[in-house]
């Protein structure tokens, strides 16, 4: 017996999940929105809001040459080739199409201007106009208001019911759960006559599940993400025979600050000009030892080789590009110094190593090219590291969860034991894994969610739909 019956049953109000149920709802669906916080958004609220897409209308203005199979090939090279080809590949191909959604029919303001991503071949990055993924999850809430689709609060997902023909037929459900005490809350069950969409996030501040997977990921590492993002609901679909995949391969992120907690407010700072536009070094010799712009795998791995001092140097003319700049000096996560002296003594670094560094990389930049880690030093202004001295203190803190529910291009989730889609389960978002393989590059968890997210709740809706009480504006 069941309290309530949906048509589809989301689990989740990220990116991911508000896109699944937006899709279903359009296709006529009755939709319920479970979501265990008391605020939705999870991740997608606190993140950048970066969105990689192949083919876009500003590359064609700038003339950039992009393909979805650049796109999936960069992907691919920086995923170690473990990535799921049918997976880039739908990521990739649909990429622009799920950007204009965003833009045109939710009403997302993005930038008029490309960022270019550690690891990708070209600018094919857009940014919300508060460089924030919030303005993306306000979009999809309002949305979700105007569609009349419910999003329950601290209604947190406890296990998957099962017919007796193993189809996914609903689920049982905390109500009034207060996060993070298991016991809190009354049990409801919920039917869902098409399908059950799992779109609850990773699993990075689950500590003792990260570390059965990456045992050097103890509770002393910190994290970017929200408190919420555990693996619990992950694991159900687990327990009825759903196939993990890659769940070992968790992202540090090679740019956070040591002097904030989690992502902080330096983080997009250095992300869109401090790694452009400036150099990394290890305070402990004054010389860089990374492409700034290498895919996140590969610098976060040299960030940790054995006693480096990451810092990050960028001049103040670049630094003024960042429109949160005051924010984040006024936090002092990021330092300004007037005069490389004064910087090389306040940080301990070697003066002279420091100076002869910075000579290095401003000759490069005049050459336009980068002798030393072949960093792409961008098509249009290129800036020279010039008094005065922007500067910020990096450590990497596990970011993001590559692996998850193993499922196919419809987002259907697939069984374990035949690789079979599981009847009535779909997923999509970071509780999945396989697009990213070893190493996830930057912009791609958006373009990812919106694209599953939409697959998910148009496949679980299927054709014929349970009628609405409510019609579909
Ligand atoms: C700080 C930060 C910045 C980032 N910036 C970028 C960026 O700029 N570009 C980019 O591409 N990627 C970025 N990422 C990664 C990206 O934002 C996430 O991978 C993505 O938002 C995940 O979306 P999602 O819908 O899968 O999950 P989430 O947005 O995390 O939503 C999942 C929701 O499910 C809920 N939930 C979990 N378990 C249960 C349960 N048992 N019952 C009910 N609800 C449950 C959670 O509380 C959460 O609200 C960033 C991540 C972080 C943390």
């Amino acid at each position: 017996m069941f309290d309530e019956t949906f048509d589809v049953v989301v689990v989740g109000s990220g990116f991911a999940g508000l896109s699944a149920a937006i899709e279903a709802r359009l296709a006529g669906c009755s939709v319920l929105v479970l979501e265990k916080m008391t605020l939705p958004g999870g991740n997608s609220a606190l993140s950048g809001g970066l969105i990689a897409v192949a083919q876009s209308p500003l590359q064609d203005t700038e003339a950039i040459v992009d393909s979805p199979a650049l796109l999936a090939a960069d992907m691919l090279k920086a995923g170690h080739g473990l990535n799921h080809p049918e997976l880039i590949r739908t990521v990739a191909e649909q990429s622009r199409e799920a950007f204009l959604w965003s833009r045109d029919y939710l009403g997302v303001v993005y930038n008029d201007s490309l960022y270019h991503g550690g690891g990708h071949s070209v600018p094919r990055i857009y940014t919300p106009v508060n460089c924030s993924g919030a303005a993306i999850v306000q979009a999809l809430l309002v949305k979700c208001l105007e569609l009349a689709i419910p999003i329950r609060l601290q209604s947190a997902l406890k296990r998957l019911i099962l017919d007796d023909r193993g189809r996914v037929a609903g689920v049982s459900i905390s109500s009034g759960y207060i996060f993070p005490q298991e016991a809190s809350g009354t049990i409801r069950r919920i039917q869902a006559l098409r399908g059950v969409v799992l779109a609850s996030g990773g699993f990075a501040q689950d500590v003792g599940f990260r570390r059965v997977h990456h045992p050097g990921l103890d509770a002393d590492l910190e994290t970017t993400n929200h408190p919420g993002a555990t693996a619990e609901a992950m694991v159900s679909a687990l327990k009825i025979g759903a196939t993990p995949v890659h769940l070992s391969w968790i992202q540090m992120g090679p740019w956070t600050s040591r002097d904030e907690k989690g992502w902080g407010v330096s983080t997009m700072f250095s992300v869109l000009v401090g790694l452009p536009h400036g150099i990394m070094i290890d305070a402990s010799t004054g010389k860089r030892f990374v492409n700034e712009l290498a895919d996140r795998l590969s610098r976060a791995e040299e960030m940790v080789a054995a006693g480096r001092d990451p810092m990050l140097i960028v001049g103040e003319e670049a630094a003024l590009l960042y429109p949160n700049l005051g924010q984040c000096l006024k936090r002092k996560a990021v330092l300004r110094y007037g005069s490389l002296e004064a910087l090389a003594s306040d940080q301990a670094i070697d003066l002279a190593a420091l100076s002869a560094t910075l000579q290095q990389y401003n000759q490069s930049i005049g050459d336009g090219k980068d002798q030393e880690f072949s960093k792409p030093l961008g098509l249009h202004k290129r800036y020279q590291i010039l008094a005065p001295y922007i500067l910020v203190r990096l450590r990497p803190k596990i970011h993001y969860c590559n692996g998850g529910l193993q499922i196919n291009a419809s987002a259907q989730v697939l069984d374990i034991e035949h690789h079979q889609p599981i009847p009535g389960l779909y997923a999509a978002g970071e509780v999945t894994g396989g697009v990213h393989g070893a190493c996830r590059l930057g912009g791609t968890a958006t373009s990812e969610c919106l694209v599953f997210g939409r697959i998910a709740g148009m496949k679980a809706a299927g054709k014929k739909c349970f009628q609405p009480a409510q019609k579909v504006p």
